[in-house]
C-alpha cells in the first residue's frame, strides 16, 4: 500500500453539496477531483488514478446508474457510491451493481458519508475481484471467460451460450460464491430488464445447469438460495 492520499472522484453537480462534501473529505486528508456532469466524470475516469466515485443519480447530462453501468461495460472496477435524492431508487441502487457498492439517501451527514467511504475500501473490492477474475482465468474449476470471443470454455471447450446464458455465466464467474437475487440477475444481465420475468431467469438457469451437466460439470454449480436467489460455486 503507498502512501498517496485516498484519492475521491465526486460526481455531483449541485455546488453548495458538492462544496460540504470537498470540505468534509478534505479533513479527513483525501484527494478529491471533482465533475459536475457525466462526461466530465468519464475523461476523470480515464485519465486519473481514483480509487472510489461519489457519484449523484441525477446529473445534467445523464443519470448515475446509466454512468455505472457504462463503466462496468467498460471494466472499470472502481467502488461506486451513490448519492441518491429518493429512498425509491434505493432498491434500484442495491440491486444495480457488484459487491462493495454503496448508497447515500439525501440528505446525509457528511460524518456517515465519511464511515461509509472508509467501510466500502476497507472491503476492498478491487482486491477481492482481482483474486476472482485471476481464479476464473486460471481456469479453476475448468471454466474460463473468454470475453474477446464472448464465449465461456469449459476445459478448454467452447460451451454454446445464448447471449443471456453468456452474460449470466460471465457474472457468475466474476463473483463466485455471491449470491445473487432474480432481480439483481435481471439487472445486471437484461437489457430491458423492466420487460423480463423473474422466471425467464429461472429458465435461463435451468438452460445454463443441462449445459454444464452436458460439459460433465456438476449443476450444483449454480446454487439456489432459496427466496434469495442464485450463486455460483466452482467448488460443487
Ligand atoms: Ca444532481
Amino acid at each position: 500500500m503507498d502512501n498517496r492520499p485516498i484519492h475521491i472522484l465526486l460526481v455531483e453537480d449541485e455546488p453548495s453539496l458538492r462544496d460540504n462534501v470537498i470540505i468534509a473529505l478534505e479533513s479527513e486528508a483525501m484527494r478529491v477531483s471533482w465533475a459536475g456532469t457525466g462526461m466530465e466524470a468519464d475523461l476523470l475516469i480515464a485519465s486519473e488514478k481514483i480509487d472510489l466515485v461519489l457519484l449523484d443519480v441525477g446529473l445534467p447530462d445523464t443519470n448515475g446508474f446509466e454512468l455505472c453501468r457504462s463503466w462496468r461495460m467498460k471494466q472499470v472496477k472502481l467502488p461506486i457510491l451513490f448519492l441518491t435524492a429518493r429512498s425509491s431508487e434505493v432498491d434500484r441502487v442495491v440491486g444495480l451493481e457488484i459487491g462493495g457498492d454503496d448508497y447515500l439517501v439525501k440528505p446525509f451527514s457528511l460524518r456517515e458519508m465519511v464511515a461509509r467511504i472508509r467501510a466500502v475500501l476497507r472491503r476492498a473490492p478491487m482486491a477481492v475481484e482481482k483474486a476472482n477474475d485471476e481464479a476464473a482465468a486460471n481456469g479453476v474449476s475448468g471454466l474460463v471467460v473468454d470475453d474477446v470471443r464472448m464465449c465461456v470454455l469449459i476445459d478448454g471447450h467452447g460451451m454454446e451460450l445464448t447471449r443471456y446464458e453468456f452474460r449470466l455465466m460471465r457474472l457468475f464467474l466474476k463473483n463466485p460464491s455471491r449470491v445473487y437475487s432474480r432481480g439483481q440477475l435481471m439487472d445486471h444481465v437484461w437489457e430491458e430488464p423492466d420487460s423480463a420475468l423473474e422466471r425467464t431467469v429461472d429458465a435461463h438457469i435451468k438452460q445454463l445447469r443441462a449445459k454444464l451437466r452436458e460439459h460433465g460439470k456438476s449443476e450444483e454449480m449454480i446454487r439456489t438460495h432459496r427466496g434469495l436467489g442464485y450463486s455460483f460455486d466452482p467448488q460443487s
